[in-house]
C-alpha cells in the first residue's frame, strides 16, 4: 500500500523538492501551509507538483490545529520543515522564531506521542547550531556552540528530537543540514540575491548588489540532494543524527565571482573589510558594495560539514557541483525575468 508523507511547510524551497521526489516514490503526500492572504505556490507550481498533493492549513504555534491535522491525514512520515528559517530576521523577531522553531517542534511531537507515536519523524535541524564550532569540518559529534536565535531555537528543536526518540522509543530523526541552495531559495537568502541580482544586472535592470559579510564561508549544496538524504534517514530501521553537507567551503565572495562569470562579467576586487568593493573589470561600474546594516549581530565565520555517516549508513552524496549550483540558479533567474515571471 502507498505510504503518507506529511510535510510541515511544504510552501517552503524543501517542501517543493521533498514533495517531488516523495509523489515519485509512490507517495501520498499532505502538505501544510499557514493561513495567509494568499496561498504561495510558486514553488510547487515550478516543480509541477502542486495539483498532486493535499494542502491543510497548519501553523506550528497551533497545537490543537497540529492534533487534527495528524487525526485527518494518519500519516507513515512527518517531515518537520516549518520554520521561522531566515537567521537575520531571528535577531528582530527572536521569541517568534523560538516559539515557531524551538517550541513549534515539541508541539509536533508531542501531538504524534499522544496518537501513540508509530509514525516516523524528521526534524529540519541546521549547520547554524555548530555556530562558533570549535573544529573543522563538523560531524555529528562537534559540540554545538550557536551563534543566533534561529540556531538557539533549532538547538532545543534538536535536542527535543533526541529526546523524544530516547524518552519514548519514537522513531524520530534530526537532519543537521549544511546550506543547501536552488533556484527555489527566497530571495531574501544572500545566494538567491546574488544570482537574481546578477540575472537583472545582465538584462541591464539593476546596476550593483549590496551584501553583508563578504568573508562568510559555508558548505553549499543543491536542495534537491538534500531532501533525498532526509528521506534515506526515515528508511532506515533505527532513528539517527546526520550531517547532511558536500564538504568544501566557499565565501559569500565565491559565489558571486561565480555568479558574474555565469553572466560572462569579470569582476575586479577593491579595498578590504567594509570597504571592499566589486566594480566591473570592462565598463568600471561597480557591482558589489558593502552594507554594514546586513552584517549579522553575531556572526558565523565560516562552516562546513563532513558528511561521513550519511555516506556510510544511508548511501547519501550530495551531487551536484558548487559550480553547477550557481549557474542553475542564474540560469532560472534570468529565464523568469525574461519570461516577466513572478520573482520572489
Ligand atoms: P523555507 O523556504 O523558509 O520554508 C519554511 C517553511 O516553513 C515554509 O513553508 C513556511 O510557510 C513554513 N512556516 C513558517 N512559519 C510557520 C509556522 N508558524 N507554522 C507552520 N509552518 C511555518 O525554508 P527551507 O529552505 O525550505 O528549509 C526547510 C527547513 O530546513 C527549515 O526548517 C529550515 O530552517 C531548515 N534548514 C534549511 C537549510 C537551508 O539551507 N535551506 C539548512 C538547514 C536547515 P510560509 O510559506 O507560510 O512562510
Amino acid at each position: 500500500m502507498a505510504k503518507t508523507a506529511l510535510i510541515v511547510g511544504v510552501s517552503g524551497q524543501d517542501g517543493a523538492y521533498l514533495s517531488r521526489l516523495l509523489l515519485e516514490k509512490g507517495y501520498r503526500v499532505y502538505g501544510t501551509q499557514r493561513r495567509s492572504s494568499r496561498l504561495s505556490a510558486w514553488r510547487l507550481a515550478e516543480l509541477g507538483v502542486f495539483d498532486d498533493i493535499t494542502i491543510l492549513p497548519l501553523d506550528l504555534l497551533e497545537t490543537t490545529n497540529i492534533q487534527r491535522v495528524l487525526e485527518a491525514t494518519g500519516p507513515d512520515e512527518v517531515y518537520n520543515l516549518g520554520a521561522q528559517s531566515f537567521v537575520a530576521l531571528s535577531f528582530e523577531q527572536p521569541i517568534y522564531t523560538g516559539s515557531v522553531d524551538g517550541l513549534g517542534a515539541l508541539r509536533l511531537l508531542e501531538a504524534l506521542r499522544a496518537t501513540g507515536g508509530s509514525a516516523r519523524f524528521y526534524q529540519a535541524s541546521s549547520s547554524e547550531m555548530f555556530g562558533l564550532a570549535p573544529t573543522a569540518p563538523q560531524d555529528e559529534a562537534v559540540p554545538f556552540h550557536p551563534r543566533s536565535p534561529y540556531a538557539i531555537a533549532k538547538l532545543y528543536a534538536h535536542w527535543t528530537t533526541v529526546n523524544y526518540r530516547e524518552a519514548h522509543g519514537m522513531h524520530a530523526s534530526s537532519g543537521i543540514l549544511f546550506n543547501h541552495e536552488s533556484p527555489l531559495r527566497g530571495s531574501e537568502f544572500v545566494t538567491r540575491k546574488i544570482t537574481l541580482a546578477f540575472a537583472r544586472m545582465r538584462l541591464g535592470r539593476q546596476e550593483c548588489v549590496e551584501v553583508g559579510n563578504l568573508d562568510a564561508g559555508r558548505d553549499w549544496g543543491f536542495a534537491g540532494d538534500y531532501v533525498d538524504g532526509m528521506w534515506r534517514m526515515l528508511q532506515q530501521d533505527e532513528p539517527g543524527d546526520y550531517v547532511l553537507a558536500t564538504g568544501r567551503v566557499k565565501s559569500v565572495r565565491d559565489f558571486i565571482d561565480e555568479a558574474a562569470r555565469c553572466i560572462g562579467m569579470r569582476l575586479e576586487w577593491r579595498g578590504a573589510g567594509a570597504a571592499a568593493q566589486a566594480f566591473d573589470s570592462d565598463t568600471g561600474t561597480p557591482r558589489v558594495r558593502i552594507d554594514p546594516r546586513l552584517r549579522r549581530p553575531a556572526d558565523v565565520e565560516r562552516l562546513y560539514g563532513n558528511p561521513a555517516k550519511a555516506r556510510e549508513r544511508l548511501g547519501w552524496e550530495a551531487r551536484m557541483s558548487f559550480e553547477e549550483l550557481v549557474a542553475m540558479m542564474v540560469e532560472a533567474d534570468l529565464a523568469r525575468l525574461r519570461d516577466g515571471r513572478v520573482v520572489e
